[in-house]
């Protein structure tokens, strides 16, 4: 199976990287949409759960690689695991996030910059990885007794970039919030001074921008690669798959729905209009499309159909 899709946006080589699989339950995903409705879109399992993809974004720049977003990364427990259908074990790295870089041709070390769209687990989980202690050497398994594992950035060489409020707003958790910010993602990027905290809408590089999101969480950010006339635009968790493309399908995590909606309308009136191309971080199945304007809504579009 490949892991990754590549694309160009004018001269700038993209890559969507396939960086595992989670599950999450159905009725969260889709808020207020009835089951009916939506186990149509993508079928839950016996646990109502749904399978979503953990997709990241991988841009050529002449700075250097850019990697929007890096999954769920290797730190998490089993139970955590099993409690979210984690799949996205590593044959070349700590996940399979850098078994798709190595197909894309990239090295862990040769990133030079990381764009979190936030700070939730499932987007900045491999930002930092947790490198196995030595083995034991009677039975060749771990020896988590006697080491503390370590956490490292898994992109040494790397800026790490992000919205300030997303991470105050990940440090001063309340108990809605807290389940889904997870220190050891976003703490030993400060440790090491490795931010560079963005305030608002603006280009992080030529060519790749950020606009902010605001809904799912305050401080959201989609990611924009614009070159030669096109766009394409990293949609994260304001549209994480292609079934949340009709406006009022908005997710039951979003902590403010409204919000989502208004930024949803403006942001997918833009795409419809200037032809975009967009990226879901979470459908299981569709990478890539575009959306066509619906009425006073909006519909998925396959991308080789335009
Ligand atoms: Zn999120």
């Amino acid at each position: 199976m490949t892991l990754v899709t590549s694309f160009r946006v004018g001269r700038l080589q993209c890559h969507a990287l396939e960086g595992g699989r989670q599950r999450l339950d159905g009725g969260a995903m889709f808020g207020v949409v009835p089951k009916p409705l939506w186990e149509k879109r993508i079928p839950a399992d016996d646990r109502n759960r749904i399978p979503l993809g953990l997709r990241c974004l991988l841009v050529e720049h002449e700075a250097g690689p850019v990697l929007v977003d890096t999954g769920i990364g290797n730190k998490e427990s089993d139970k955590f695991r099993q409690i979210y259908g984690v799949e996205n074990a590593g044959t070349k790295g700590p996940t399979q996030l850098e078994d798709a870089l190595a197909e894309a041709g990239c090295k862990p070390a040769d990133v030079k910059f990381v764009i979190n769209s936030h700070l939730h687990f499932d987007h900045a989980g491999g930002n930092t990885f947790v490198e196995d202690g030595p083995t034991d050497r009677r039975t060749g398994e771990p020896d988590r007794l006697s080491v503390r594992p370590s956490v490292r950035l898994s992109f040494p060489n790397a800026t790490y970039a992000v919205q300030k409020g997303e991470l105050d707003f990940a440090r001063h958790t309340n108990e809605r919030t807290a389940a889904s910010y997870l220190a050891p993602n976003f703490e030993p990027v400060s440790a090491v001074d490795r931010w560079n905290l963005l305030e608002g809408d603006g280009e992080v590089l030529p060519g790749i921008s950020v606009i902010r999101t605001p809904g799912h969480v305050p401080h959201h950010q989609c990611i924009m690669v614009r070159d030669g006339g096109e766009t394409a635009c990293f949609l994260a968790d304001l549209v994480p798959t292609s079934a949340h493309v009709p406006l009022p399908w908005i997710m039951g995590y979003d902590l403010e729905p409204l919000v989502t909606f208004e930024t949803k309308r403006r942001v997918l009136g833009q795409a419809a209009a200037e032809g975009w191309i967009l990226v879901f971080e979470h459908d299981p199945e569709r990478a890539l499309g575009r959306v066509v304007q619906d009425g006073k809504s909006f519909a998925y579009q396959a991308l080789d159909t335009r």
